[in-house]
């Protein structure tokens, strides 16, 4: 039988990237993988048209989010996977996760305007549609009225963590965040941790829960890759990796770019059954 993979972490439009729920299926479709993970940055909205897109077609989607959580300033960003995403629960928090995604938007073009820079939150609405407001989408703004000549140029000069028009988010804690997908029965896995430079967290995260680190990621390497899977196997975690694919926000299109075997799924989902089963007989309700 032909090899089976999957890439567990693309973006659509419901946050930062550029393909629609629909393109992305088409694509993964095209390029036989048999089950993605999209992971859309604090929103769920991606799930339910990519899983309307998927009906019969033999393509697997797994229902992911990636979260922004902060630990000493540091951004991390906590992958939920299998997550019942309809939960009440995690609605609201995702909904006002999106509201303050929305109001950071209306400070940043603030700040911009502040810097001479004549951009609107018109503009930055009209390019992000329904999605999760997020700076790629106010980098686009300023690619558009030609205050930048590229995206990189955007983050380097306005919107990088320590540039003029930077405006932090409220974010949850990696505690909150890892409690809110356990609370859906989803496993949280440490996104790109190679990009992060904090591995002295992951002790701290591994108590409070963590069941994974992303391993394979495009802009880790071998050795990081390899790093991350002898941390995972040192902790007990699993570990997990994805293409990151913003569509063509990053330039060229990543998805599947990085492949993972299908038991690299299957794990996640022998995990969930044990952990839901776990709570079940163990927590009080
Ligand atoms: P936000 O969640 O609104 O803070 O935006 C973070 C997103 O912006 C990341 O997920 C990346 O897609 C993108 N991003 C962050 N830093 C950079 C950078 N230096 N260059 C290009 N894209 C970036
Ligand atoms: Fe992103
Ligand atoms: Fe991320
Ligand atoms: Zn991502």
């Amino acid at each position: 039988m032909e090899k089976r993979f999957v890439d567990l972490h693309i973006h659509t439009t419901a946050s930062d990237g550029t393909l629609t729920p629909q393109e992305v299926v088409e694509r993964a479709i095209k390029l036989s993988i048999s089950a993605i993970g999209i992971a859309d940055h604090d929103t769920a909205n991606g799930l339910d048209p990519a899983l309307r897109a998927v009906k019969g077609r033999g393509l697997e989607i797994v229902p992911a989010v990636e979260l922004s959580a902060s630990e000493d300033d540091t951004d991390i960003h906590v992958l939920g996977y299998l997550i019942d995403y309809h939960n009440p629960k995690f609605v609201s928090v995702a909904e006002r996760l999106c509201r303050v995604r929305y109001e950071r938007g209306v400070k940043m073009v603030e700040k911009l305007n502040e810097l001479g820079i004549g951009i609107k939150m018109e503009m930055v609405k009209d390019i992000a549609g329904e999605a999760a407001i997020g700076r790629p989408h106010v980098a686009d703004a300023l690619l558009r009225g030609e205050y930048v000549k590229s995206y990189d140029e955007a983050f380097a000069r306005y919107l990088g963590y320590h540039a003029p028009a930077y405006v932090p988010k409220y974010k949850l804690t990696p505690k909150e965040a890892i409690d809110l997908i356990h609370s859906v029965n989803g496993l949280a896995v440490f996104a790109h941790p190679g990009l992060v430079h904090k591995d002295d967290l992951i002790p701290k995260f591994v108590e409070l829960g963590l069941d994974g680190l992303e391993a394979f990621h495009p802009q880790q390497g071998y050795y990081v890759t390899n790093h991350y899977i002898d941390l995972a196997n040192y902790y007990g975690l699993l570990y997990t990796g994805g293409s990151d694919c913003h569509g063509t926000r990053k330039g060229k299109i990543l998805m599947g770019s990085v492949k993972m075997p299908y038991s690299c799924l299957e794990a996640l989902r022998k995990k969930r059954k044990e952990l839901k089963k776990w709570r079940a007989d163990n927590l009080a309700v």
